[in-house]
């Protein structure tokens, strides 16, 4: 990208409208803009189940997301089931559409840095089993299946495991875990006994937060990963917070002397044809 490429796409961050790729846009491409208004390009699609983890829609079409967004549910589903073997798969629920934009059921979800994640729960005997679908749970840690008529247990332990696999990675990135204060509570209370270190705790009651302007995250947790630091000239758009303990956005360019005045004589108006062909005929190539 040349420095005067470079230099737009910066101009062009903090627009506002500029939340698509188009012809304006050349530059923009992955994940575009902020997770309630933006696209993805070069989305991959999770796979139906792998080891660890199950699609909660088979035949879903919001399976769509940011290539390391879906190697993250794949790493951290697998790290669990190793970690803590004996237990059911984790339940995921939806991504984004293919090319990102407005799903049915979600204000977000729509760049590809997006996931919701069932939870992992037992029966009330604590026997592991494969989540029912959105049960919400209670702060005494139990939910009421309706069409069983019978009880499932928040699995604190491997919930605990995964949000701790998440919070722990800067690759990963994790910007938000959207999930109720009730459930945050227990499992925060959970690490804290088990005497998990307390930078790890305090990443996680970062970035665990029960959403106000939609329904409480009791019956799943949704996850959103922030833009990467390369991903700022492309178009992703942070929307929130950026975390101490993840890799610095990309700084703006800086330009020296020499940089501005190649800039300033670069006439716009010049083809590049025309340019290059009084070029060679100066050098005699
Ligand atoms: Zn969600």
């Amino acid at each position: 990208m040349s420095i005067r490429t470079s230099l737009f796409a910066l101009l062009l961050l903090p627009s506002a409208c500029m939340g698509v790729p188009s012809p304006l846009t050349p530059g923009f491409e992955g994940t575009v803009g902020v997770p309630q208004f933006g696209v993805q390009t070069q989305a991959i699609q999770l796979p139906v189940a792998a080891e660890g983890f199950v699609r909660f829609r088979v035949l879903g079409h919001h399976y769509w997301g940011l290539p390391r967004l879906v190697k993250a549910i794949g790493d951290a589903a697998a790290h669990v089931a190793s970690e803590a073997p004996g237990g059911a798969p984790l339940v995921v629920g939806d991504l984004s559409a293919r090319n990102g934009g407005k799903i049915p059921g979600h204000n977000s979800h729509r760049t590809g840095r997006d996931v919701d994640l069932l939870l992992f729960v037992t029966t009330p005997a604590g026997v592991p089993v494969e989540s029912p679908g959105f049960v919400p749970i209670d702060a005494d840690g139990l939910g009421f299946v309706q069409e069983t008529g019978e009880f499932v247990r928040l699995d604190v332990e491997r919930q605990w495991e995964l949000i701790k696999y998440l919070v722990r990675s800067r690759e990963i990135g994790v910007q938000f875990l959207f999930f109720s204060q009730k459930l945050e509570a227990l499992v925060i209370d959970y690490a804290l006994a088990k005497g998990e270190p307390l930078e790890i705790v305090h990443r996680a009651q970062t970035v665990l937060m029960q959403p106000t302007d939609s329904t409480p995250h009791d019956d799943h947790m949704h996850m959103r990963i922030a833009c990467a630091p390369s991903e700022g000239v492309s178009g992703c758009s942070g929307g929130g917070p950026y975390w101490e303990w993840l890799p610095e956005p990309t700084p703006p360019i800086e330009l020296d002397d020499t940089d501005l005045a190649a800039i300033a004589s670069d006439d716009p108006l010049v083809p590049e044809a025309v340019a290059n062909s009084e070029t060679g005929a100066a050098g005699g190539v």
